[in-house]
């Protein structure tokens, strides 16, 4: 990560401490073990400036990886879809769910 310790700081303080994508509050964590997350990865031409850096949770990070946010979301999707199809095997009956908001699209300031 090309990040210094205070522009990280600086990012964490605009986030609020909470992961921009499931929302958990990282407030308690050990600096190193909050993530930034590269909005545009890396790879797809992402630039690690404030603008494209949220703040994330381990388990967010590395689930999003090198892919597109929209990529992530349907991988998501699918995955919480399966899970709700093994439910109505066992007749518990749960609607699949056709959209899944990240915290940020809910509640976050970019
Ligand atoms: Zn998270």
């Amino acid at each position: 990560m090309s990040v210094n310790k205070n522009k990280k700081i600086d990012i964490l303080k605009r986030d609020n401490y909470i992961c921009q994508y499931c929302g958990k509050n990282l407030i308690f964590e050990e600096l190193e073990k909050i993530h930034l997350d590269h909005f545009i990865s890396k790879n797809l031409g992402g630039l690690s400036e404030k603008e494209n850096l949220k703040t994330s949770c381990e388990k967010c990070n590395c689930s999003k990886n090198y892919k597109d946010i929209e990529e992530w979301r349907l991988e998501l999707i699918n995955k919480i879809n399966e899970r709700i199809e093994f439910l109505n095997y066992y007749g518990i009956d749960i609607e699949k769910i056709t959209n899944y908001k990240f915290y940020f699209e809910n509640y976050g300031k970019l």
